[in-house]
């Protein structure tokens, strides 16, 4: 059956002719000085990150000539124009390559991913690679996130079991970070619970998801294994670090209906997997998925 555009899937091929982007309003926040335009070219996940400015081999030239052209011919609104064009790039290579999930590469369009990273990354923010934060962790890459995303969106029951613009319902994540993905799941979601373990970059997250103009995430600092008991349970759980086994308490926590989606060692597999859980009226199953390659899932608050 071909997928309309509602329908969520990573099957490699081309979206549907239904897949459209929705933009919104320029915000103060998008005008954020930035060294837009960027590179066009697709850089190679794990490939060394680029100095900032520095020049790269440019096999499309023309390509480059023509949306620098592009770039000329938009009214002179200040840079945020610059930054919405290179990130609906980012959701076009996206969707390109795959992910067919249209509310997720919607919100990925909207969410401004370069007020998420050093200033000294901003060049880099819409290529598809992880970037360093900070204390050892990173902000995952575009495509993970949109691979994530769009497993929990195409759950049983289907997208809108919650309703068309919250298909995610109340969620949970773990794994705080700078705050990027949060801020995607706030589009996707009623509520956003998420929990970081590292104090410096919690407070980060706070201080990027405040310049980025999103509204409603809850940021929780503490040990992300135990979830959030207080406000549990959760129709979705989203973890973005991998252990051994998921912890119990995420389980628990888990809403009848509810999915959880997290990274996990798989011995079988040799690395780490992506597993789905799904809680249903009778019982608990699970899934494997993509492998991936994701920072630990550690223990205690610091
Ligand atoms: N979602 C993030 C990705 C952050 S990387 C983003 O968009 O940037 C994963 C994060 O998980 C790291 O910040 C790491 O400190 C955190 N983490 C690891 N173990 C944790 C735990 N037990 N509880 C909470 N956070 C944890």
């Amino acid at each position: 059956m071909a997928a309309g555009p509602h329908e969520c899937t990573h099957d490699g091929r081309l979206p549907g002719a239904g897949w459209r982007l929705e933009g919104r309003p320029l915000s103060a926040s998008d005008r954020r000085p930035s060294r837009f335009p960027l590179p066009l070219d697709k850089v190679v996940a794990g490939a060394t990150p680029l100095r900032a400015g520095a020049e790269v081999l440019r096999p499309q030239r023309p390509l480059q000539e023509a949306a620098r052209e592009a770039m000329r011919r938009q009214p002179p609104a200040g840079l945020g124009l610059d930054s919405a064009a290179v990130r609906a790039r980012m959701v076009t290579r996206l969707a390109a390559e795959g992910v067919r999930c249209e509310p997720v590469l919607a919100a990925m369009g909207e969410v401004p991913r370069h007020l998420f990273v050093d200033t000294a990354l901003v060049p880099q923010a819409y290529e598809d690679t992880s970037l360093p934060i900070g204390l050892g962790q990173t902000i995952s890459k575009p495509a993970v996130v949109a691979r994530m995303l769009a497993l929990l969106v195409d759950r049983p029951g289907g997208a809108a079991a919650h309703a068309p613009r919250a298909p995610l319902g109340r969620v949970l994540e773990i794994g705080t970070g700078c705050g990027y993905q949060a801020a995607v799941l706030a589009r996707l979601a009623r509520s956003v619970i998420s929990v970081e373990r590292l104090k410096p970059l919690h407070d980060r997250a706070r201080a990027n998801l405040d310049a980025a103009g999103v509204p409603g995430v809850r940021l929780v600092w503490g040990d992300g294994r135990l979830g959030h008991g207080p406000n549990a349970p959760y129709d979705t759980i989203i973890s973005a670090a991998g252990g051994e086994e998921l912890p119990s308490a995420w389980v628990e926590q888990l809403a009848v209906g509810g999915r959880l989606v997290a990274p996990m060692h798989s011995p079988a597999d040799g690395g780490q997997v992506l597993v789905v859980l799904d809680r249903t009226t009778s019982g608990l199953r699970r899934s494997a998925h993509d492998a991936v390659h994701f920072v630990p899932l550690k223990s205690g608050a610091q």
